[in-house]
């Protein structure tokens, strides 16, 4: 039951197959070299002290010794615990502060600084590591020895803490077990269809959820291959496509790609295209489908629970919905106040119950307690539907529900029909302070290229759309949306930038 082992499972027998093409370098490791080598790491962290349940937090650049560093901390019965690249000093203050790893794995170039922060959180060593996997790290793996024997570790131990992504207020620390991790890869794996023969192009971070559980733990899984990008980059990825099967990105992938000359050729024999972390415009969707011939599959998880749910790899895969829950998890629509469940097509919470949801949050026993139920399911915080066939519809977040004059109305629904205009790009629609309404509904929106567009003929455009109460009372254009490197919309930071305009 150990995750390091189910990890293993699919290339045993067959070291020599390629798990990590490294486009950078031309080089290619095998999936032996690879398990060697988190090996070898694996007794460098037990010399280090590390004993089971110890954290080891990483902010590093995304590298192969960082991937083999998550398999050592899961063979060495320890908590991995990745950590935002662009996370600042201070940042990183209150995260090691939280955490109190026994490890700290930094950039060489920002040792100095964080050194003696990491000291003052109780880290017993600190070791560095480069963006060509350099550093004292990559040097202590050199010279330790493979053949490491996993720490005995059960289904409900702790193999990583993962911070959520801060889109709704201060990042949360999400205790992912061994089953949940296991077990969420295993379904996906399944459900996708992956098999030995693919190749993945891994061009997300490792220290969120989709980079480092999703790709990641699928392609061990299933004994696949990827090709393994420091970051994303549009031509690289259109130089790789041909000798891959499976993308996974974020929308905002789909949307640079579409810029590019010659995709129908590039992705004439690729299986597969996902996307999850935030919404897919259904307009993407349909220009994917368009210019490539196939239909992106859309799926949706959070930190705290994994994958929730997917569209189908065989049935129709609906633009604008996430699909169907996954085998093994049950989905809930409850009324946000009360929590009972509503009737099938109404809007109201997502509530997640399987075996992916995690154990709770670190440290904070009172906020686990108001999202974890007794009853074992786990409240998103998202609110959706579930149509007629058993689709999930996502409609927004419940912190970024817009209550003016005690109406309830949801971004999604007044984006769509923003979005819609042929002189929008995309949109973000927000509730600001209003002195009479309580909240006042902004239309924050991004012409399309080359379109001439003012904030009342967007007001103007939509108003015989939709019932007056919902309209925006201002709309405001900008160039681009505010994102993170997960490419979600920072609603935060529109709302705060806005937030004196009824004043
Ligand atoms: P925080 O919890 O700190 O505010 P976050 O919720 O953005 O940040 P993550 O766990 O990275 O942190 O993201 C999970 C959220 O991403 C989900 O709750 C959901 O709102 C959104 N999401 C993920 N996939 C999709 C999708 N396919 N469509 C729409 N939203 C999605
Ligand atoms: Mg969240």
């Amino acid at each position: 039951n150990h995750l390091a082992s189910r990890l293993r499972a699919a290339s045993l027998g067959r070291e020599d197959a390629p798990f990590l093409h490294l486009p950078a370098s031309g080089q290619t490791t095998s999936y032996g070299d690879f398990f060697a080598n988190a090996e070898k790491l694996a007794a460098v962290l037990v010399d280090a002290g590390v004993g089971p349940g110890d954290r080891i937090a990483v902010q590093a650049p995304k590298t192969q010794t960082m991937l083999e560093l998550y398999v050592a901390s899961v063979l060495a019965g320890a908590v991995f615990l990745p950590l935002n690249t662009s996370y600042t000093g201070s940042e990183l203050e209150y995260f090691l502060t939280d955490a109190s790893p026994r490890v700290f794995v930094c950039d060489p170039a920002r040792l100095e600084s964080l050194g003696p922060i990491a000291a003052k959180a109780g880290v017993t060593k600190v070791f560095t590591l480069t963006a060509d996997d350099g550093g004292t790290l990559a040097e202590a793996k050199e010279a330790s020895s493979a053949g490491f024997v996993p720490v005995v570790r059960g289904s409900d131990d702790l193999a990583a803490i993962l911070y959520t992504s801060g889109t709704t207020g201060r990042s949360k620390g999400a205790m992912l077990t061994h089953g949940n991790l296991a077990s969420n890869a295993e379904t996906l794996r399944d459900v996708w269809k992956f098999t030995r023969r693919d190749v993945l192009i891994h061009a997300l971070p490792i220290f969120h959820t989709h980079g480092l559980f999703v790709a990641t733990n699928v392609t061990l899984m299933a004994g696949s291959a990827c090709h393994f990008f420091a970051g994303f980059d549009s031509s690289a990825i259109m130089d790789s496509l041909p000798r891959a099967t499976v993308l996974m990105g974020v929308p905002t992938f789909y949307v640079r790609l579409l810029k590019e000359a010659g995709l129908p050729e590039a992705t004439a024999s690729m299986r597969l295209f996902i996307s999850g972390s935030a919404p897919l415009l259904a307009e993407t969707h349909e220009q994917w489908r368009n210019e490539t011939g196939h239909a992106i599959l859309e799926r949706y998880g959070m930190t705290e629970t994994n994958m929730i749910a997917s569209n189908p790899y065989d049935g129709p895969r609906k633009p604008g919905t996430v699909g169907l829950p996954l085998p093994g998890v049950e989905v809930l629509v409850t009324d946000p106040q009360s929590g009972t469940p509503l009737d099938q097509g109404e809007v109201g919470m997502l509530e997640v119950r399987g075996p992916n949801v995690f154990g709770g949050y670190w440290q904070m026993p009172e906020k686990t307690a108001e999202e974890l139920r007794a009853s074992g399911f786990f409240v998103t915080g998202d609110l959706g539907q579930i149509d007629g066939d058993g689709y999930v519809h996502i409609v927004g977040r419940e912190k970024d529900l817009i209550i003016t004059g005690g109406y309830n109305v949801y971004p999604k629904e007044i984006e769509l029909l923003i979005d819609d205009l042929s002189e929008v790009a995309e949109s973000a629609v927000i509730g600001v302070p209003h002195p009479d309404f309580g909240e006042g509904v902004v239309a924050v929106v991004v012409p399309s290229p080359g379109a001439s567009l003012t904030g009342e003929d967007v007001l103007r455009k939509i108003s015989g759309s939709v019932a007056r109460y919902k309209q925006p009372k201002h709309a405001v254009i900008i160039d681009t949306l505010p994102r993170n490197t997960m490419g979600k919309v920072q609603k935060n930071a529109l709302r705060e930038q806005y937030s004196g305009i009824f004043e």
